[in-house]
């Protein structure tokens, strides 16, 4: 066994950015998304014509699959050479495709709208369209709150320069951002935003950790009027743009978006709230460990090594090996699917320069194939990446026969199958730990995600609710956005914390976000989505294999309570199943707890 680092992306183009077929491709792409312009144009909404619906259904999914199947490509090859200057022009060219796209399914949503609600109701009923009648309801509910064409477009054309240019903004401000920071051996050196996070949250020295976080508050505070006009005016023209189109509720298109209940979302942070004494426990006993009374907010992800721990490191080879063994415990065809993925060479792992940070995994629907992108350095956390990357494989891999619409799952549920993968390997870590002190160091990494769903991300939900109350009634002062932030970490860590962290509205990209409104709240569900998932694992195996496929594959095809209802047999408005989902990660805590009362 002896599986490459690198991927291979001939069998999707052959020839890298100079790849004439995927030239080709783009070529073909243009004239697909003219006939869909043609097709939609002399689709008549009063005669209800099916074949003439699928037909642009047809084009929909050429094009949709087009521009994905060059979009992933272009995307691999910048991210595994970042100096691929001619696939950044090819992803330009791609880009100036996508406005006619738009356009086309803008005037389809609206004469799906323009149609009767019996008549509509009926036509539904015809079995060629049953199968994604979901869909097409969504598609014509979105067609009813657009304004004309015209409009629309005045839209489109002026969020150029005002909601995407606005998060473009805070891209160029974050780049400015420099901590000056003198190394072990005297030597200074200027690190950017991204190299003084990391070094901030996982320095094994808690002073260096100290150090950083109080450079890390002031430059952001120095320049946070620039990062409060930014976020005044995208969440403004945010709300702007949702009263003309008739929306009251800011959360609306964030549930619509996931498509969730209000009742759902509430449920699940209230349950969340009232469990939340065991996690500051725990994070108390943490700083204990750290030789603190209480939790920093920069030691949150800080590693507890206790005795003379090492953490173990893994080849590549070993880490395949490991992962294919683990998932076949859980379903077989998660296992031939990663052994196929390591064979054919689907995973971008060497350690080299010039690559992207980060880890994805992105997909190629025509040839229907997955890649992942990572930089696998052998530490137990990368594995963990890899399963968490083949979980998402999977999951597109079992909807590849599926139509096209029904194969478009949101967000807060496409982190099912990837978190599930992930706990499979965690806990297959835990069990072969050797020493205590391994279990513990393990046990914290697994419960850091826990904090970071629970407290952090929650603090995220609560200061947006916040911000957008206020911006509604206008302007937010700068103080009084860090002092909403302050008030939502408190109330989100039950005010357990030794410090707090002002302007971590400025620190986190994802309050910037132009094309995702609340970007918080879908981790925190699909996390405890797949503990559900995997507590159901752990004690019905006989069918569980079939019973998750027949799950991932409906991901896109119905709202996400009915959903749980079909799948899992549960109501998601209720507690129930988010406190069962929350006393599987409670068990962490208890034995963390207990493995770790004598070092106090
Ligand atoms: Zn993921």
């Amino acid at each position: 066994m002896n599986y490459s680092l690198t991927w291979d992306l001939n069998t999707i183009f052959p020839g890298g950015s100079h790849s004439k077929e995927l030239q080709q491709r783009m070529a073909t792409l243009d004239e697909q998304i003219t006939e869909l312009h043609q097709a939609v144009q002399s689709f008549e909404a009063e005669k209800r014509i099916t074949t003439n619906l699928l037909t642009i259904l047809n084009w929909n999914a050429k094009v949709s699959n087009g521009f994905e199947e060059c979009g992933s490509f272009i995307e691999a090859l910048l991210s595994a050479d970042v100096s691929d200057t001619k696939a950044k022009l090819l992803s330009g060219e791609l880009s100036k495709k996508i406005p006619k796209y738009q356009l086309a399914m803008t005037i389809f949503s609206k004469k799906l709208a323009a149609i009767e609600t019996n008549d509509w109701k009926q036509w539904l009923t015809d079995s060629k369209l049953k199968s994604i009648a979901f869909r097409l309801e969504e598609i014509r509910r979105d067609g009813n709150k657009l304004l004309s064409d015209t409009q629309e477009n005045i839209f489109h054309t002026l969020s150029l320069d005002g909601l995407k240019a606005w998060s473009q903004h805070y891209d160029t401000i974050v780049a400015s951002i420099i901590i000056p920071f003198t190394e072990k051996d005297g030597s200074k050196v200027e690190l950017s935003a991204g190299q003084a996070f990391n070094k901030m949250n996982s320095h094994p020295d808690a002073d260096v950790r100290a150090e950083i976080f109080e450079k890390w508050e002031q430059a952001w505070s120095q320049k946070a009027d620039l990062f409060s006009d930014t976020l005044n005016h995208l969440d403004g023209f945010r709300l702007s743009t949702q009263k003309l189109h008739g929306i009251e509720n800011y959360l609306q298109e964030p549930l619509e978006n996931n498509r969730l209940k209000q009742e759902t979302l509430d449920t699940m942070w209230s349950t969340i709230q009232k469990n939340k004494q065991p996690f500051v426990d725990y994070l108390t006993r943490k700083a204990q460990l750290l030789g603190n009374d209480k939790m920093k907010w920069q030691d949150q992800e800080a590693p507890v090594l206790l005795g003379n721990m090492h953490e173990e490191t893994y080849t590549f080879d070993e880490a395949a090996a490991f992962i294919i063994k683990n998932f076949r415990e859980f379903s077989p065809k998660m296992a031939t699917f990663a052994q196929s993925a390591f064979e054919n060479s689907w995973i971008e792992a060497e350690d080299r320069p010039g690559k992207r940070p980060g880890g994805y995994c992105t997909s190629f629907p025509e040839s229907q194939e997955s890649r992942i992108f990572m930089t696998y350095s052998h530490s137990m956390n990368e594995v963990a990446t890899i399963a968490h990357e083949l979980g998402h494989a999977f999951h597109s891999s079992v909807m590849w026969d599926l139509p096209v619409l029904n194969q478009e799952y949101a967000m807060n549920v496409a982190e099912t199958a990837s978190t599930f993968a992930e706990l499979i390997v965690a806990d297959a870590t835990l069990k072969k730990a050797q020493t205590k002190e391994e279990k513990i160091n393990l046990l914290d990494v697994k419960l850091q995600n826990a904090i970071a769903m629970f407290m952090n991300i929650h603090t995220r939900y609560i200061f947006e609710n916040h911000f957008y109350q206020a911006r509604q009634k206008g302007l937010v002062s700068t103080e009084q956005i860090s002092e909403m932030m302050v008030n939502a970490q408190k109330e989100s860590y039950l005010d357990s914390l030794a410090n707090y962290h002002p302007h971590f509205w400025a620190a986190k990209l994802h309050f910037f976000i132009d094309d995702v409104p609340f970007y918080n709240f879908p981790y925190t569900f699909g996390y405890l989505f797949s503990t559900g998932i995997y507590a159901f694992a752990n004690e019905q195996k006989t069918n569980f294999e079939e019973d998750y496929i027949a799950l991932l594959r409906d991901t896109a095809a119905m709202t996400t309570e009915e959903l749980a209802k079909k799948h899992l047999g549960v109501d998601l408005t209720q507690p129930d199943f988010w406190q069962a989902g929350i006393n599987k990660v409670l068990e962490d805590v208890n034995e963390f707890m207990s493995l770790t009362k004598d070092y106090v």
